[in-house]
């Protein structure tokens, strides 16, 4: 279960919001002051936190960027009354990930909490990004639209036979290929020729992408093929 951290000192809105939230399945607790608020945040982990501006004590700005000095992960919404865009500019600045103006709907509430935790669970590793042409394993970045290649900042050229036989890893992670199929998908040969073309591009590419002591990605599975993954699980 999800666990919210509500930091609101109208004891009537964070009684309306704890209530909604609770009906969609989060845990919800409450603060109704800024100190009372930044040490549970400290002291416990939330998913997210909704934190009004203009609170007793410590304002809410304050609550986020002391939060935000022991925890980066965190998601933090503001609630604030105080709707001119230089106080969510200030707001931004503090480093909360969204902000709601009050009066506001339930639903635009809901809309909000359920996006930045969406947001937040999504940033795991080895995901395809959500735009079609581009591939992500560890640092690893292939963009199949400007055909560019990068690990962490660095910009790795590539032929385009190892662009092909990359492109073909990293749109099957952690599966297995044999020499066979990358024949197939990256030769357009049908047959074992018995020579060792898979085995000389991908070291080739192993030079190039693991170059500089960068984490091993390539890894050889003793009698099957290859396979693209993080190091981290078994096998070399
Ligand atoms: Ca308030």
């Amino acid at each position: 279960m999800k666990k919210i951290l509500l930091v609101e000192d109208e004891t009537s809105v964070a009684s309306f919001i704890k209530k909604g939230l609770s009906e969609e399945g989060y845990e919800v607790s409450i603060a109704l002051d800024g100190s009372t608020g930044l040490q549970m945040a400290l002291v416990n982990s939330f998913d997210l936190i909704i934190l009004d501006i203009m609170l007793p004590g410590i304002n809410g700005i304050e609550v986020c960027r002391s939060i935000r000095q022991q925890n980066k992960s965190v998601a933090i919404l503001f609630l604030t009354a105080l709707g001119t865009s230089e106080n969510v500019v200030i707001g931004l600045g503090a480093e909360a990930d969204d902000y709601l103006i009050k009066p506001f709907k339930f639903i635009e509430l809901l809309a909000r909490v359920k996006s930045l935790l969406r947001r937040t669970e999504k940033a795991t590793p080895a995901r395809p990004a959500s735009d079609g042409d581009e591939f992500q394993i560890g640092n690893l970045v292939v963009n199949d639209y400007t055909k560019i290649v990068k690990r962490g900042e660095r910009i790795i050229s590539l032929t385009s036979t190892e662009y092909r036989l990359l492109l073909l890893f990293i749109k099957n992670p952690k599966k297995v290929l044999s020499r066979l199929e990358i024949l197939e998908a990256v030769w357009g040969i049908n047959f074992d020729m018995a020579t060792n073309v898979v085995d000389v591009y991908v070291n080739y590419l192993r030079k190039k992408i693991e170059k500089d002591g960068a984490p091993k990605l390539i890894h050889t599975v003793i009698g099957m093929g290859y396979v693209l993954k993080e190091s981290n699980e078994d096998t070399n």
